[in-house]
């Protein structure tokens, strides 16, 4: 008896010994419920397709006919949400002065790079010459040539920066005024030949 029990705590404990090996090289054996508890049960029988299935078996399939519009809204989407189907865009246009294409309603990216440039030479002329402290006069942008098309009483009480290029050809001296209309020659308001 006494034999018995010792050969039995010798193997309780060479499988807890086992079981706390494993259990820090992160593997979990399944004997680990049964570590304390003496014999392991019979292993299992392995099971066949048979025993699985039995008198029958339920598989995973739709219990309910999908109509053909749900599979076809599934399929290609739809024009008012979610459309998979890829569709020609229309509204492109090509830019008249570079060429580029753009979307309507929106600045031809090439020619909105020109002034961003443009722009920021500006910003940093205006920079070097007044630096960052406050600036409480106007403040007057004069490209190469321009400072001599006005008297010299003209730019009084005006903070000048001068930048040492001609002005694109494309940005106006007044931004309030429309390029693209030429200005009136007469006085007359439209429509003045009615009578
Ligand atoms: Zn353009």
């Amino acid at each position: 008896m006494a034999v018995s029990l010792l050969n039995r705590l010798r193997i309780t404990i060479q499988r807890l010994d086992l079981t706390i090996t494993n259990f820090f090289a992160k593997r979990y054996p399944p004997e680990l419920c049964y570590a304390l508890g003496g014999d392991l049960p019979p292993s299992p029988k392995p099971l066949s397709i048979k025993d699985i299935i039995g008198d029958g078996f339920l598989w995973g399939v739709p219990t309910n006919r999908r109509t053909i519009e749900k599979r076809l809204k599934r399929k290609f989407g739809n024009p008012y949400y979610v459309y998979k189907i890829m569709v020609p865009k229309t509204t492109l246009r090509v830019c008249n002065v570079c060429g580029d294409d753009h979307e309507v309603g929106v600045l031809c990216p090439t020619c909105y790079k020109k002034v961003i440039t443009e722009t920021t030479q500006m910003q940093d002329a205006i920079q070097n010459e007044l630096g960052l402290s406050p600036v409480e006069n106007e403040i007057v942008v004069l490209y190469a040539g321009e400072k001599d098309s006005q008297p010299p009483e003209y730019w009084e009480g005006k903070r000048i920066v001068e930048i040492d290029k001609p002005r694109p050809a494309w940005f106006s001296k007044n931004l309030l005024q429309q390029t693209t209309q030429q200005p009136a020659t007469t006085t007359d308001v439209k429509p003045s030949d009615l009578g």
